[in-house]
């Protein structure tokens, strides 16, 4: 079959028709041929092994079992009855359930037959039930045609409802096997095939629609997902590579007056050497004739701002000007004013440009920004408007990148003819493979130590029963001059009610922490921003010892002198959230708390959430447990991505499978850059068909 007849529109296929064609469009996105067969099932039930009762776990979903029933009774329940076998084999006993038809069963049921039975197995009440198994006789079970491993497709509501069930599409499936007598073009090379051990495509696709046993379908899911994977990685090398020859970056290869004044006069503190890693990487590639996109991931505290500057006098020296671009105000005030006072000796002129400057103290700053005499420019998304005009814009750093999109980058790109070198900061620590998917067109540079003498946050779970002992604790702290936030969950689907739950923590803060001996700040999102400001500025400057908060908080405000974190309703908090929070505490010299405060009653998720918190404080660590929780549906900026368009293949799951898939996609590139060689072209072909669709490919910047 050539590829033609894999793209005619699905209507044609036998029994689909224009209206069926509609909803599979509608509903799985399902145009061509090719959609249907690239429609994989999402589970398979194994009808090849026949459980023993001890055998069964919890985690078990369908299963099949030889047994008898020995006894049978009706159990009245709150509405109706239930009907309830006694069902054992030669391992143990379990129940089957009826909620209807009992007339039925007892009927036709014979007690004290072997029957092989299958179902959904629940443990409930001390042990295993299956509700409404389907059952057989054994006898006429071994007589019978034996469907070994049944697909379960990918489906909605409305499928089922206008009767295109699983077995529908099925047997779709089976049809468009026979059209095509299941023959279909190679995607990937024989010599990748050998030395991967992968089975053809054709084997694989037939045996992720029909797999005979468990190992026909590990082989063809593997060779699937690699596929899948290598094809991403190798879009994503391919535009690197690219780039770095096509797009002339500003060559800062004279490393002068300012830096070096700054490195031996100035510097606060010794580097650590992660940091002194770091700025050698960005040095390289500022040096190289090629544009900067590089991703700076280092933990909250692990002091990236210095590495911002240092990066920022590199670009002065060479006779360019620098931006950094911040999410909020109060991060791009704090890091103004930290930036100045760095760089306060040096004669480098640095302004800032938020939402809030006033027009007049706006129009020095753009005409100083054009004739040059502003060497750095700190603000919000003010610093994207097009009346912001710079003289030669070498540098653009941004910080906490997941707020920003990639139009927002694209709009720094445009303020010169040479696109700027691109600096992204981040504290959301996200494995490096991971990273490396998601943003495979930026370079990544890792702080992964923190600078010496930081004492590591004490974190415990208090229940809430516990609460006055807390209390009792926080005035300790606040007799020794520390100041406490308190922190409560603003979760967008209950606003109102974590609103309530705000107001109300906060009455019995102020009430147990009454003034004049205390005073409490409140900062929430419903609050005026200059009222927040005003709260935040009491906070800062050490007039309120305890700040009030929902996460608003959480990005990078820095009050060294906070020293404790309490987080209620820490149940609700997702761990990346968690780990932010207890970041805005062991700032300073002394030792600092987190508290995770929450009720009695937590699911299984939050406890590891919580113990999670309370054993680690690495950042990387808590991102990998985060990630085996939620799955990188809910990482911050995956979703922007849309790296979860992969059809078979987990990000998470298949780890090792991606760092193969990428290995061996630099491999080829670096022996044969343009696929050109003849046993490539096949690669070289479904490249370039894949991104003629290019639907497939829209999670690439
Ligand atoms: P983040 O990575 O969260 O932005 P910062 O750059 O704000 O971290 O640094 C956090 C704190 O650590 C700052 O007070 C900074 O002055 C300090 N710091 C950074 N690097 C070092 C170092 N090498 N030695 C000592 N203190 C440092
Ligand atoms: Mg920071």
């Amino acid at each position: 079959m050539n590829g033609n007849t894999l793209q005619t529109p699905i209507v044609y296929l036998k029994g689909v028709g224009p209206h069926r064609a509609e909803i599979l469009q509608s509903e799985l996105g399902i145009q061509t041929f090719q959609d249907l067969l690239n429609l994989f099932p999402s589970r398979y039930i194994d009808k090849t092994h026949y459980y023993k009762i001890s055998e069964l776990q919890r985690s078990n979903a369908d299963v099949q079992l030889i047994g008898k029933i020995v006894h049978l009774k009706t159990v009245a329940q709150k509405r109706g009855q239930r009907l309830v076998a006694k069902f054992i084999d030669d391992s143990g006993e379990m129940e089957l359930v009826w909620f209807r038809g009992h007339k039925w069963i007892r009927e036709h049921i014979k007690v004290n037959e072997p029957y092989v039975i299958f179902g959904r197995c629940n443990w409930f009440n001390g042990t295993f039930s299956m509700p409404h198994p389907e059952m057989e006789l054994l006898k006429e079970h071994e007589k019978g045609l034996k469907i070994s491993m049944q697909p379960v497709y990918p489906s909605t509501e409305k499928l089922n409802n206008k009767g295109i069930t699983n077995r529908v599409i099925n047997k779709w499936i089976q049809q468009l096997f026979l059209d095509t007598k299941g023959s279909f073009s190679e995607t990937l090379s024989n010599d990748m095939i050998h030395k991967l051990k992968l089975v053809s495509k054709n084997e694989a696709l037939f045996n992720i629609h029909f797999p005979k046993n468990q190992e026909a379908l590990a082989k063809a899911q593997f060779r699937l997902k690699f596929e899948e994977l290598f094809y991403v990685q190798l879009q994503l090398i391919s535009k690197k590579i690219s780039r770095r020859q096509k797009i002339k970056g500003h060559n800062f290869n004279h490393v002068g007056e300012r830096f070096n004044n700054f490195y031996k006069n100035h510097l606060p503190f010794e580097l650590t050497e992660a940091q002194k890693r770091v700025i050698k990487e960005i040095r390289w590639d500022l040096g190289s004739n090629a544009q900067m996109n590089r991703l700076l991931q280092g933990d909250v505290g692990s002091g990236k701002t210095i590495v911002a500057v240092m990066t920022m006098l590199l670009a002065i020296d060479n006779g360019y000007q620098a931006c950094l671009m911040a999410p909020t105000e109060i991060l791009a005030n704090q890091h103004y004013q930290g930036i100045s006072a760095l760089l306060e000796h040096t004669g480098v002129t640095c302004s800032l440009l938020t939402g809030s400057i006033k027009k007049s103290a706006r129009k020095p700053i753009h005409e100083q920004l054009e004739n040059g005499e502003l060497d750095i420019l700190v603000g919000t998304h003010a610093l994207l408007e097009d009346k912001v005009k710079y003289q030669n814009l070498g540098l653009a750093i941004i910080d906490e990148q997941h707020r920003f999109g990639v139009a927002q980058r694209a709009k720094l790109w445009h303020k010169n003819n040479i696109p700027p070198h691109i600096l992204v900061m981040t504290a959301t620590p996200i494995p490096r493979t991971l990273a490396m998917s998601l943003y495979g067109d930026l370079d990544i540079s890792v702080i992964d130590e923190l600078p010496p003498g930081r004492k590591r946050v004490r974190t415990v779970h208090r229940f809430d029963s516990n609460r006055l002992k807390v209390f009792r604790f926080l005035k300790e702290e606040i007799k020794k001059g520390r100041q406490v936030y308190i922190v409560y969950p603003l979760i967008q689907e209950s606003e109102a009610m974590d609103y309530k739950d705000l107001m109300d923590g906060y009455e019995s803060v102020v009430r147990e922490f009454p003034m004049p001996d205390y005073q409490v700040s409140i900062v929430h999102g419903k609050m005026k921003p200059s009222d927040k400001d005003y709260e935040m500025e009491r906070f800062v400057s050490g007039e309120t010892q305890l700040m009030v908060a929902t996460t608003v908080i959480e990005v990078g405000v820095n009050v060294p002198n906070a020293s404790v974190m309490v987080i209620e309703s820490a149940e609700r908090f997702g761990l990346s959230q968690l780990h932010q929070l207890r970041g805005r505490v062991g700032r300073g010299a002394d030792q600092s708390y987190c508290i995770l405060m929450t009720g009695q009653k937590l699911s299984s998720d939050a406890k590891t959430r919580l113990e999670t918190m309370v054993s680690t404080s690495d950042g990387f660590e808590i991102a990998e447990v985060d990630l085996k929780l939620r799955g990188p549906g809910d990482l911050m900026g995956t979703q922007q991505s849309g790296i979860l368009n992969l059809r078979i293949a987990d990000i998470v799951k298949d780890n090792d499978i991606l760092k193969a898939a990428r290995f061996h996609a630099m491999e080829l590139l670096r022996e044969d850059p343009n696929l050109g060689s003849p046993e490539n072209l096949v690669i070289r072909h479904t490249y370039t068909q894949l991104m003629k669709h290019k639907a497939q490919w829209n999670y690439i910047s």
